[in-house]
């Protein structure tokens, strides 16, 4: 559409473009720091790499924190809700949409649940399985009123809230938010006595990641998944599994939970959901449980829009084939493969399920944040956590010369 007086879009582009140290700076004046961004912009990404204002390209191994499963600018995810826009956007649930019913039938399908409660962000749709857990423990279980407690693991990580700092353990995340929510027990997560001995009459739920990501991905003892659904089982108590991370393909498997055929009775599900587009979340489970949920008890402006449907839809659909599971097993079958002669060698530990890889730098050797800056310098963008942790999760859609790169990277910068 250039006339010859007016710019090229890239023309324009370019001489508006302030550099990286001048986009690093406004940023730091003017958004609160509630991060601690590695020194690159980002300007654009496809696949599994993302391109920074000076044309720089980097392998993206921390993927939105696995919201970008299915890689930047996935093209069947973008013609669907190019598609969407155009069409209908929001709604609002106050009326039916040609879209909602489909996604839920869809995930419900997906997750062999019956029903599914669709939010928008991670921490909304685990604040919704707390208020139903809760319900269904006075409604169904017959719990007395406010007595209802939810077992929870050490090291945790369910989101931001209020009520969800207040059972964390992470003092940087909860300090001074206080007062907090009470109804919580913590135990040491993958010890199974620890929760037998947490759980009685009052325990309406158990939550747990069945693999902690924000932790650093740790992957509980064998069977661990097996015991928790039994402890459940026989207290009368609901297993609520929070996949915001773990699952949709990033293991291997759909769910974590799967690689021990456990069925949670809720599956927290986001990030991934959203297919790195928008934000998108849900709680799933069946009528015995999601039932106690009526007209008014909550709800959600922007939960089940109609873009986020149809984005969530293709997401299931594309999950419905199996292709990225068995990229992510295939792969990280690799990756593993390339880590593990690591440890020793400036890794301390190295845990992989999937294409997901929590590795303990040594002590002596530089600190989580130092290893990421020096991945940086070699191109590949990964995300430090608790110090001396670096977690790898790059898009399911790398190749096999990319995690060669990435394991590359990571022997160079322990060097
Ligand atoms: C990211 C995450 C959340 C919170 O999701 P947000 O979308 O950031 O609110 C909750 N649980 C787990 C396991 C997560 O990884």
């Amino acid at each position: 559409m250039t006339d010859g007086t007016r710019p090229s879009h890239a023309a324009a582009g370019a001489q508006r473009a302030p550099d990286s140290g001048a986009h690093i700076a406004l940023t730091e004046e003017h958004a609160a720091h509630n991060y601690h961004p590695l020194p690159v912009v980002l300007a654009h990404g496809e696949g599994a790499w993302v391109t920074d204002v000076e044309g720089r390209h980097y392998l993206d191994c921390l993927a939105g924190y696995s919201a970008l499963n299915f890689g930047h600018g996935n093209p069947r995810l973008v013609a669907r809700a190019k598609e969407q826009l155009e069409r209908l956007t929001l709604a609002s649930r106050a009326f039916y949409t040609d879209t909602l019913g489909p996604f839920a039938a869809a995930l419900a399908q997906l997750t062999g649940h019956e029903v599914v409660l669709p939010m928008n962000t991670g921490a909304e749709a685990v604040e919704t399985a707390l208020k139903v857990v809760r319900k269904w423990g006075y409604r169904v279980k017959g719990v007395p009123e406010d007595a209802a407690t939810i077992v929870v693991m050490e090291g945790n990580f369910h989101g931001r809230t209020t009520t969800i700092v207040s059972f964390s353990d992470d003092k940087e995340a909860s300090d001074d938010y206080g007062p907090y929510t009470p109804g919580f027990r913590t135990v040491r997560y993958g010890d199974v006595d620890a929760l037998r001995a947490a759980v009685d009459d009052t325990t309406v739920a158990v939550l747990l990641e069945p693999i902690q990501g924000e932790g650093g991905v740790v992957i509980p003892p064998d069977g661990y998944l097996r015991a928790v659904r039994a402890v459940c089982d026989e207290a009368g108590a609901l297993m609520v599994a929070d996949e915001i991370q773990s699952g949709l393909a990033r293991t291997g498997r759909t769910f974590a939970c799967d690689h021990e055929d456990v069925r949670p009775d809720v599956y927290v599900l986001g990030k991934a959901l959203g297919g790195g587009i928008l934000p998108v979340s849900a709680i799933t489970a069946d009528h015995r449980v999601l039932d106690v949920i009526r007209p008014g008890t909550h709800g959600s402006t922007f939960g089940g829009n109609p873009l986020a449907a149809a984005v969530g839809h293709e997401v299931v659909t594309m999950l419905g084939e199996g292709e990225f599971q068995e990229r992510a097993a295939r792969l990280g079958a690799l990756l593993a493969d390339g880590l593990h002669p690591l440890v020793g060698a400036g890794l301390d530990a190295v845990r992989v399920r999937g294409l997901w890889a929590g590795l303990d730098v040594a002590p002596g050797g530089p600190s989580g944040r130092q290893l990421c800056e020096r991945l940086l310098e070699r191109g590949v963008l990964a995300k430090d956590t608790h110090g001396s942790t670096i977690r790898l999760a790059p898009p399911l859609v790398v190749t096999e010369e990319e995690v060669a790169l990435l394991v590359a990277a990571v022997a160079d910068s322990l060097s």
